[in-house]
């Protein structure tokens, strides 16, 4: 039965799919979609975000439930962020109060109230904005007045309206018939001072080039890809798109893979910007969560800088959005709410109808096929800042010369050579710890974790073993449990080579950089400084080397172990290790003084590692998407992926074959590949398996999933697992 009130339809943060349906009890009218509502669900109460007002449900009259309280008189979100929240849980097929949960922060998710300094106003709508307001004048002279004064605007203040004489009536009629909506608008802000100009390098002329593509544009959306190697002055080019925004009063979002790894971008961006700056990232505490938030949504932040999360900022007034280091994985959620927010900032400025520029030394391939394509227009800066050029790649071939303690013979005597000079070196290896293997030569028993299908791994400076995986940890015996005999600790973590570097280097200052040092508070801040003033001679690190340092002294990088990513078994092992091994060489080669990249392997003649000692990307992108295209995997075809997980390998099997079966009747053209056990089978104490689906067609792909989620609602087996759907998977 349909009931004939104000039904509240909201978006609650609980892992079921679809929005829910309350009662407005008055009085008054209920809040405008966008804003928070607190609401009973089960025996407790949510804060929730009205999605619409409708004046039918399907839920029946005794089952309706009242709003209980209402948060905001004005939307927190904004008409056009909701839009892209809505799509989002479509296309990532996740629920829709999850999502939005994911656009707030933390504060505001709890019902804290929104900070002052927000007034009530209006915005034309779609249908507003497609009136005449000369021809609405002739009948209602008043109504026009508003149409025309918000034509011009992103919103008026309420007030301000009133105040040049037209009534709360008038109004109401409008918002009635559809044609205006309720808008925040901030509070006046005080004027801005002018832009603090620091010393602005001169531009190179691959700079200028750049930055005439997009300024002479119109504007509206256009994706760019930067492809510009590491020192070519990315960088610089993002801070004067920025200023150029800034002197039209727009609003620049700029996205970064990992703020703690990048002060020396957010002090460069300090020191541009100042007061217009707000950072966004989940390490920040909630209350400056908040005010970075706030600051963006008020337009009195007009640099947003922040992680993946922070492309669901609030941006009134859009200009710009920048992706750094576009490439990069961790732009991708990896559990939850499994978005890209590179993707998104794409989806985004489509939306707001402005530029992005995704801009990276090493695009991924999904971007670089879209330039070919032509959907994105493609810049490149390939020659560096100064007059040294690109680094010599110089390859190591392991089967000749042994590595001890992860150093070969060669590169000894390289480090030797760039210390006597008086530069620094970086040394890469993917591997944190003192050694990934504890193994009894008497028994053969090797430590494994007990809930991973993996290895502990040693780290004898605190006296643990740990689980890389889980997190699960043990003391470190030397004894084997087994038959008591002493054992060994087998290949090198990021610790032993530091320790073989303390032994061969005695006079020279080593530091380290990984997960293990970086989790003391303020040692990561200190270690980069200590690099950027010359202090730390040897810098040996993982994967944290290879993001966005610009260490100006360093002239030799070496990389231990360069078939970590060679043997992978993803599809994208291939562009992963491209992406890593030229990051980090990018990091060798001061301004005036060439750099020089050694790289350990078994595997010299693997043509991958050809193409990077010709120093060409592209290269090795064109023929990787080759391959792809050969095997048709992305970008030529679609993936969703399926993952269940239970504490015995059966059930997860079981779901995962039965939805095989039942998607293979209605599958069309979407190809159905497995299940399978992923590489590491067992982890945390639960088996894993997963299920592929895979399609040229997006649509047709999109649309199985509904039917199989909506399915597989009805199966016994759906509630003996866990089970989860990655859509555009980073990961196989
Ligand atoms: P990328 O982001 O491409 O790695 P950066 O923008 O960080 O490069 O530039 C590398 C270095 O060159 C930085 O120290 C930067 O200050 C400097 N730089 C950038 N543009 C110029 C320029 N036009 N003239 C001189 N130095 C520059
Ligand atoms: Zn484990």
């Amino acid at each position: 039965m349909p009931v004939a009130a104000a039904i509240v339809r909201v978006a609650v943060p609980v892992p079921l799919p679809g929005s829910f349906d309350y009662l407005w009890p008055g009085p008054g009218q209920p809040p405008a979609p966008g804003c928070r509502v607190r609401v009973p669900l089960g025996k407790g109460e949510r804060v929730g975000l009205v999605l619409e007002i409708a004046d039918e449900t399907s839920i029946t009259a005794a089952k309706l439930k009242p709003v209980g309280s209402a948060l905001d008189e004005l939307p927190v979100i904004s008409s056009e962020l909701l839009a892209t929240l809505v799509w989002c849980a479509e296309y990532y097929h996740h629920p829709i109060g999850e999502v939005v949960a994911q656009a707030l922060p933390p504060l505001l998710r709890r019902g804290r109230e929104l900070p002052s300094g927000i007034v009530a106003g209006w915005r034309l709508s779609k249908d507003g904005s497609a009136q005449d307001p000369a021809m609405i004048a002739r009948r209602a002279p008043r109504q026009a007045q508003i149409l025309e004064a918000l034509a011009g605007s992103s919103g008026i203040a309420e007030e301000a309206l009133r105040a040049s004489g037209i009534g709360r009536d008038t109004i109401v009629r409008l918002a009635k018939k559809g044609w205006i909506e309720p808008e925040s608008i901030a509070a006046p802000v005080p004027s801005l001072e002018s832009i603090r100009v620091g010393v602005k390098p001169e531009l190179t002329p691959d700079q200028v080039t750049v930055l005439d593509a997009i300024q002479r544009g119109s504007g509206k959306f256009q994706p760019y890809l930067l492809q510009g190697v590491t020192g070519s002055g990315k960088t610089e080019v993002y801070l004067r798109l920025i200023e150029h925004q800034l002197e039209r009063e727009r609003q620049c979002l700029l996205l970064v893979p990992e703020i703690g790894l990048t002060p020396q971008l957010v002090a460069r961006l300090e020191d541009r910007f100042g007061a217009r700056l707000a950072i966004m990232h989940s390490n920040r505490t909630d209350s400056e969560r908040l005010h970075a938030w706030h600051d963006a949504f008020t337009n009195e932040a007009k640099v947003i800088v922040g992680t993946r999360s922070a492309v669901f900022s609030p941006l009134p007034e859009a200009g710009l959005i920048i992706v750094d280091e576009e490439h990069d994985a961790s732009y991708k959620q990896h559990e939850g709410f499994r978005y890209s927010a590179r993707d998104l900032a794409v989806y985004r400025a489509r939306q707001l109808d402005v530029p992005v520029l995704l801009a990276s030394a090493t695009p991924s391939l999904e971007s670089f096929h879209n330039a070919a394509q032509g959907r994105y227009e493609l810049l490149e800066m390939p020659r560096r800042i100064g007059s040294a050029g690109a680094p010599a790649f110089r390859i190591i071939d392991l089967n000749r010369h042994v590595a001890k303690r992860g150093l070969s013979a060669p590169l000894i005597a390289a480090i030797e050579r760039h210390l006597a000079a008086g530069n620094q070196i970086l040394l890469f290896l993917n591997r944190r710890g003192f050694a990934p293997v504890l193994f009894c030569s008497e028994c053969r028993t090797v430590e494994e974790c007990g809930h991973c299908d993996s290895r502990m791994t040693v780290h004898a400076s605190s006296g643990r073993l740990r689980c890389h995986h889980c997190g699960s940890q043990a003391a470190l015996t030397w004894a084997c449990a087994n038959c008591g005999a002493e054992r060994i600790a087998v290949g090198e973590g990021t610790q032993r080579v530091s320790d073989e570097l303390t032994a061969l280097f005695s006079t020279a200052r080593i530091a380290r950089l990984d997960r293990d040092v970086a989790t003391r508070h303020g040692v990561l801040t200190q270690v980069l400084a200590d690099v950027e003033t010359g202090q730390t001679q040897i810098l040996i690190g993982t994967q944290m080397l290879t993001k966005g340092h610009d260490f100006p002294r360093v002239t030799m990088v070496g990389v231990l172990d360069a078939d970590q990513g060679l043997l992978g078994a993803d599809f994208r092992s291939n562009e992963r290790l491209a992406q890593t091994l030229l990051q980090v060489a990018g990091r060798a080669g001061r301004r005036d003084q060439p750099g020089e990249v050694y790289i350990q392997t078994h595997y010299p003649a693997h043509p991958l590692l050809g193409c990077l000692l010709e120093h060409d990307y592209s290269a090795f992108a064109e023929l990787a998407l080759a391959e792809r295209l050969a095997s048709r995997w992305p970008p030529f075809s679609h993936l969703v992926v399926w993952r269940a997980q239970a504490s015995t390998r059966a059930p997860a099997h079981s779901f995962l074959r039965r939805l095989a079966t039942a998607a293979k009747q209605i599958a069309g053209p979407v190809r159905i590949l497995g299940p399978a056990a992923p590489p590491m089978e067992r982890r945390g104490g639960k088996y894993r398996a997963q299920l592929l689906f895979q399609c040229d067609d997006r649509a047709a792909l999109h649309q199985l999933v509904d039917a199989m989620l909506l399915e597989t609602r009805t199966w016994p087996e759906a509630r003996r697992i866990r089970f989860s759907v990655d859509v555009d998977p980073l990961e196989l």
